[in-house]
């Protein structure tokens, strides 16, 4: 059975009630687990009132602030877990940034400022937090993070996110052969388009949507809570022995040739 009941789960980049983290939350929540959850502060604190009323109805044990390109911000959200829990046994990673102007257009413009900054947020957050999350996962853990077909296809105009989400995969497996002699495992989900705050930014969205629902073998892209169901398997004792893999959540698509 699916259960994560006594489970203690960080889950980073709710932005709103679209978000992908937003799904995986409630999913979490749903088998158990007790949350606690960032959001990445701004001057007025507006992502900060948005995420504690969405999220309240879920009790988080807390709400900390954490741009992941502060190192104090990150320091202080681990301090403050492993004061308030003392292990940690689960962290989402559902974050990602790029320059709107980085993602359309001819990807050869790239600038050296936008490569380095969505390098930064989307990829290498993933190496500082898990190494974070490893000196509180005493009893083992589960990483998810989430990643896209732009990864190891060209897709148009996710230009460098596509870059960023390779790294992003290599980062998993990297981190998978580490972590596992403390018995956390590192996966990622790979997930079909959905309109979010995020994916609002990549030209073309709703063509990227549309086509899905042409060609996918379900005829149609994925919810938020599918791939929180998924997040929710790889956080369980059910996928005991999956790590460093990247799960398809996607209705087939990326199987299909034409
Ligand atoms: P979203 O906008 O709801 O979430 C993105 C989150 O990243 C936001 O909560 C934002 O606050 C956070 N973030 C951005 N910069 C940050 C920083 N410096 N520090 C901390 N947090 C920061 O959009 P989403 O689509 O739910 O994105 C979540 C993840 O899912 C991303 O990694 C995205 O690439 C991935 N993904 C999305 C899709 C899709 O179609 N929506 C598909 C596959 C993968």
């Amino acid at each position: 059975m699916l259960d994560l009941t006594g489970k203690n789960a960080l889950v980073t980049g709710i932005a709103n009630n679209r978000s992908i983290a937003w799904g995986i939350a409630q999913q979490l929540q749903q088998a158990g687990a007790n949350l606690g959850v960032t959001f990445l502060p701004d001057d007025k604190g507006r992502f900060e009132k948005k995420v504690r009323e969405l999220a309240e109805p879920l009790s988080p044990s807390f709400y900390l602030p954490c741009n992941v390109q502060d190192d104090e911000q990150v320091e202080a959200t681990f301090a403050q877990i492993g004061e308030k829990w003392g292990k940690l046994d689960i962290l989402i990673h559902c974050l990602a940034f790029a320059g709107k102007e980085e993602l359309s257009g001819d990807f050869s413009n790239t600038t050296r400022e936008g490569f380095t900054r969505a390098l930064e947020i989307s990829s290498y957050s993933l190496i500082d937090l898990s190494s974070k999350a490893k000196e509180l996962m005493t009893e083992g853990g589960s990483i998810v993070t989430l990643t896209y077909l732009g990864g190891v296809r060209v897709i148009p105009n996710y230009n460098v996110m596509g870059i960023a989400k390779s790294a992003l995969e290599m980062n998993v497996r990297y981190l998978a052969a580490e972590l596992g002699q403390k018995n956390i495992r590192v996966n990622a989900i790979s997930a079909g388009p959905i309109k979010t705050l995020a994916s609002s930014a990549v030209g073309g969205i709703k063509d990227m949507i549309h086509h899905l629902e042409e060609v996918a073998p379900l005829r149609r892209t994925v919810t938020q809570i599918e791939v929180g169901n998924t997040a929710a398997f790889l956080c369980s004792d059910l996928a005991s022995g999956i790590t460093g893999q990247v799960i398809y959540v996607d209705a087939g698509y990326e199987i299909m040739g034409m």
